[in-house]
């Protein structure tokens, strides 16, 4: 495994796999800093394509050409976490990747993030394995309905999830999903829901965003908002909580821990993200430092920046055809676009934040 020697000097390469919007805004921030981007993506067109000197288009499992964007970069991150492990293995093996690729098999599989997390001595929901339908019914039936049933792998945005009653539809579910390994869990009654965005350097050095209330339509994150309703006690312990996985991980980066907040006051896990998040796009307006300068600073061995708040804000997205009045959004707010050429049914378009001045 490779690691930095010495931080990226200004003018050096930060490699960044995949070329989503996190990607873009990753891409925008480095250049701030005087650093270049090679973005790395499977499909042509990309919104980071858009705002970047090097790119490249292939498959993730393209060893040939995930040996050539190693020579170009100094240092390697990812904007999201659906790829192949072997590929962000052998990109190690080759130039630092930062996080690296035993904090991505453990994030992007639904049962061993939660067992890493109960290993912790962290609250989730209760959770069992499920690989067939028996399988499901039996733990329902333990568990108790109703629960969701979650594809370990390769869910977002609530995709590859079902709310299941009864055993019966937990049965059905699994059928649907046509036996792909998943995990039931218990649904949580929970008062609302919110996320710790933090930042952990190579040295162990620790810093955290304020953590939002985030509001979910649909299962897409409809909008942040800072301050939330967690109380001063419970933004501490978010803050304590995501220290505790990114040192236990020896994470670089930044990463998100995205919470339920239970009716009794109590903080659950729901998942960890091993990358930029959309609860914390606040932070470019509100913040000394922006979560994408943040990683880009971790990343390339850089002091990590100042997470201090200077305003309140309310982050907003702009999801599917709510891009069309980007006139209207504009006057709002600070109004961010991603360059998405399609405004698909419940896709990202863009974000707008709002700020009001600090209560
Ligand atoms: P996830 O993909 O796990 O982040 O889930 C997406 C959204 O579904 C969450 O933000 C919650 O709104 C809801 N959700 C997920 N898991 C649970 C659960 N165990 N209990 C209640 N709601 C949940």
């Amino acid at each position: 495994m490779k690691t930095l020697d010495r931080p990226v000097k200004p003018g050096g390469v930060i490699g960044i796999i995949g070329g989503g919007q996190l990607g873009r805004m990753l891409a925008m921030a480095a250049a701030r800093l005087g650093l270049k981007t090679c973005i790395y993506n499977d499909e042509n067109h990309a919104p980071a394509f858009q705002v970047t000197p090097l790119q490249v288009a292939a498959a993730y499992d393209d060893r040939n050409t995930l040996t050539g964007f190693a020579e170009i970069c100094d240092a390697i991150t990812f904007e999201f976490e659906n790829l192949p492990v072997e590929s962000i293995a052998f990109l190690e093996s080759l130039k630092p990747v930062r996080p690296g690729s035993a904090a991505l098999a453990i994030t992007q599989d639904r049962f061993s993030e939660k067992s890493f997390v109960a290993s912790l001595g962290l609250k989730t929901a209760p959770f069992a394995e499920v690989n067939s339908e028996a399988e499901a019914r039996a733990a329902l039936g333990k568990i108790g309905g109703p629960g969701i049933i979650k594809t370990r792998r390769f869910g977002y945005d609530g995709k590859g999830q079902a709310k299941v009653a009864n055993a019966d539809e937990a049965a059905k579910a699994m059928a649907t999903f046509k036996g792909a390994p998943s995990i039931l869990e218990g649904y949580v009654d929970f008062a609302f829901e919110a996320s710790v965005v933090a930042a952990r350097s190579a040295d162990g050095s620790f810093a955290a965003y304020d953590p939002p209330e985030n509001i979910h339509e649909n299962h897409i994150l409809r909008r942040s908002i800072v301050p939330g309703r967690l109380t001063a006690a419970q933004a501490d312990e978010a803050r304590q909580i995501a220290r505790k996985i990114a040192d236990s991980l020896q994470y670089v980066g930044v990463f998100a821990v995205e919470l339920f907040v239970a009716r009794d006051g109590s903080l659950l896990v729901n998942e960890i993200a091993p990358r930029v998040h959309n609860s914390g796009h606040w932070t470019i307006e509100a913040c000394a430092c922006s979560q994408f300068e943040q990683h880009i600073r971790a990343v390339a061995g850089w002091p990590l920046g100042d997470t201090v708040r200077h305003t309140d804000a309310v982050m907003e997205n702009v999801i599917g055809a709510e891009a069309d009045a980007w006139e209207t959004l504009a006057r709002s707010g600070a109004l961010h676009l991603y360059g998405k050429q399609e405004a698909k049914l419940g896709r990202k378009m863009g974000h707008v934040t709002r700020l009001k001045q600090k209560t």
